[in-house]
This record gives structure tokens, C-alpha cells and sequence, in this order.
């Protein structure tokens, strides 16, 4: 009798969602690489208006430490930050 269509909010595997998943801290080395990745692809045409290649890859690193700072935290890590040292069990 229904022609809604189901399962259309359960697209939580789309490969978008994943990296929210990732935490800053616990997946730091995955985050930096993909936003690496993703700030030259976004900005890789630039290169030629910096200086050097080691000037662009320092812009590179800068960017990338920038968004994983932006990033958000796995639950374990946010009740880290949020209570500090308060430890439960
Ligand atoms: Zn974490």
C-alpha cells in the first residue's frame, strides 16, 4: 500500500561519510594523507605560483595540519577532551 521508498537514510556507508568517521587523533595518519591529497587536487594548477616545489609542499603540509586541527574526534577521544583526565572505570 506504501510508495515511500525505503532505506533511503541509510546511506551511511557512502564513501563520503566515511572519513567522519575518522578522528583526528586515533586516525591522523589517514586524515593528513587524504587531506594532502585532496588540498593538491584542489589547488595543484597553483603550483606554479609559488616559488619552489618545496614552498608549495610546505603550503601542502600547512593546509593539511590546518584541516585535520578543523577535524572532528572519535567518541573515546571527544569524552577525553571534553572531561580531561576524569576517568570512569
Ligand atoms: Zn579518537
Amino acid at each position: 500500500m506504501s510508495n515511500l521508498p525505503n532505506g533511503a537514510e541509510n546511506d551511511s556507508r557512502a564513501p563520503w561519510n566515511e572519513y567522519d568517521n575518522l578522528c583526528r587523533y586515533c586516525d591522523a595518519d589517514v586524515l593528513y594523507d587524504f587531506f594532502i591529497e585532496e588540498v593538491s587536487k584542489d589547488l595543484g594548477v597553483q603550483m606554479m605560483e609559488f616559488d619552489s616545489e618545496e614552498d608549495y609542499l610546505e603550503f601542502l603540509h600547512e593546509q593539511a595540519e590546518f584541516n585535520l586541527s578543523e577535524h572532528g574526534l572519535c567518541k573515546q577521544c571527544a569524552k577525553e577532551e571534553y572531561y580531561d583526565d576524569d576517568d570512569d572505570l
